[in-house]
C-alpha cells in the first residue's frame, strides 16, 4: 500500500540535497541507491542519466521524472503545513521535479510491498532539463525498449494529462553592419541596430493562432553612443502545437530577414535556426490515453485533459518513437519561491501510478 509518511520523508530528503541544472550528479547517486535498494537494475547513461530497470510481464513502460531545479534552488528548507509543503520562502521548493521522483520510487515501495505482479519498468530520470531538455536530448535510447511512457512533471494533480506540446524553434540573428563615427562621419556607417529594429518591427509575434506564438526575448549589440553600430544581434523563438504552422511561420520569419537585408546590400546577416523539438498531439482515443483515463476512473478521479505551452522531456521522447505523456506532478507555482506541494495529491498519484502498472490491467 501506498505509504505517506513514506513518501513526504523521501520527498523532504531529496529536496534536501541541491541539484541545480548541471549539477545533478548527488541527487543522481541517491535516486540510484535508492532503485537499487528497490531491486532495480541501475545505471548510469554517457550523459549522467539514471535508468533503472525492473522487470515484469508484459509490454514495458517508461516512467520519467528529471532531477534539476531550477534557481533559486539551493540549501531548500521544505516546511510542512497541513496538506501542503512549501519552501521557507527564499526558494523554489523542487517539488517540480521532486515530487515526481518520489511518487515514482514510492509507487516501486508499494508495489514491491504489496508483491504486486506488474510490467517491465524502465525508470527514466533524466538530467537537465529545465536548461533544454538535455538529459533527454542525449538520453543512450539503445537502453531504453518501452514504447509508451509516463513523465510526472505538470502541474496540478496527476489527472491534469497533457495531451499535446508545441514544437520549438530556436532562432538566433547577428546582423554585421559598418562603424563609423556617429558625428563626423556617419554616412560612412551601416547601423547594425536600425537593420534589426527594421527586421523585428515588421515580424508577426505574440500569439500568432490558437497553437502558434512567436517572440524576440533578447536584443543586444552596439559600443558606443557616439558610433554608428557595427553590430546587433537578436533571440527569439517561434512555437506551435501544428508541425505544418511551425514550418510556416519560421518562413515568415526567413522571408522579412531576406526582404529587409535585400535593402542593406553591404551589411551581412548570420541566420542560427535550431529545431529544439517537435510537437506532439495525442487524439483522445489514444491507447495511452484511455489506458490512463481508465485507470483514473478506477481511482474516482476524472482526468483533464489540457494542452500544454511548454517543452518537455516527452517532446524528445516522441522524437524517438515513445509515446510518453506528462501527468500532473502535485505541485503549484512552480518556479517561483511560491511554489508547493499537495500530499494528498501526491498519495493518489502513487496509487495512479501503481494501478497503471500493475499486470492486471496493462497486459
Ligand atoms: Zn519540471
Amino acid at each position: 500500500m501506498v505509504n505517506k509518511q513514506r513518501l513526504v520523508k523521501t520527498f523532504l530528503d531529496l529536496v534536501k540535497i541541491d541539484s541545480p541544472s548541471g549539477e545533478e550528479e548527488k541527487i543522481a547517486k541517491e535516486v540510484a541507491k535508492r532503485l537499487k535498494a528497490l531491486g532495480a537494475k541501475v545505471e548510469f547513461d554517457g550523459y549522467g542519466n539514471v535508468i533503472g530497470k525492473i522487470p515484469g510481464k508484459g509490454e514495458p513502460i517508461l516512467l520519467n521524472a528529471h532531477l534539476d531545479t531550477v534557481e533559486p534552488g539551493r540549501n531548500i528548507k521544505p516546511i510542512i503545513d497541513k496538506d501542503r509543503i512549501k519552501s521557507d520562502g527564499t526558494t523554489v521548493l523542487g517539488a517540480d521535479p521532486k515530487a515526481g521522483v518520489s511518487i515514482i520510487l514510492e509507487t516501486l515501495s508499494s508495489l514491491a510491498e504489496d508483491k504486486t505482479s506488474h510490467i517491465p519498468l524502465e525508470i527514466v530520470f533524466t538530467r537537465g532539463e529545465e536548461s533544454g531538455l538535455f538529459g533527454a536530448l542525449n538520453l543512450d535510447y539503445s537502453k531504453i525498449t518501452a514504447k509508451r511512457g509516463v513523465t510526472i512533471d505538470g502541474e496540478e494533480a496527476v489527472h491534469n494529462i497533457n495531451i499535446s506540446a508545441p514544437g520549438y524553434n530556436r532562432v538566433d540573428v547577428l546582423i554585421t553592419g559598418r562603424s563609423a563615427h556617429a558625428g563626423t562621419e556617419p554616412e560612412k556607417g551601416i547601423s547594425a541596430i536600425h537593420i534589426a529594429s527594421r527586421i523585428i518591427s515588421q515580424l508577426k509575434l505574440g500569439r500568432i493562432d490558437h497553437e502558434t506564438t512567436a517572440n524576440i526575448g533578447i536584443i543586444e549589440g552596439g559600443s558606443a553612443v557616439n558610433a554608428v553600430p557595427e553590430r546587433a544581434r537578436f533571440r527569439g523563438e517561434v512555437r506551435s502545437r501544428n508541425l505544418k504552422k511551425l514550418e510556416k511561420h519560421t518562413r515568415h520569419f526567413q522571408n522579412v530577414f531576406k526582404q529587409v537585408m535585400a535593402k542593406f546590400p553591404e551589411a551581412k546577416v548570420e541566420i542560427d535556426i535550431q529545431r529544439e523539438f517537435n510537437p506532439y498531439l495525442f487524439n483522445k482515443d489514444h491507447r495511452v490515453i484511455i489506458h490512463m483515463s481508465k485507470t483514473l476512473s478506477q481511482l474516482k478521479i476524472t482526468p483533464k485533459l489540457v494542452h500544454s505551452g511548454g517543452g518537455t522531456d516527452v517532446n524528445i521522447f516522441h522524437t524517438h518513437g515513445i509515446e510518453a505523456i506528462v501527468v500532473g506532478g502535485c505541485f503549484y507555482n512552480a518556479h517561483t519561491t511560491r511554489e508547493y506541494a499537495v500530499i494528498s495529491q501526491m498519495v493518489q498519484a502513487t496509487q495512479f501510478l501503481q494501478k497503471l502498472v500493475s499486470a492486471k490491467l496493462s497486459s
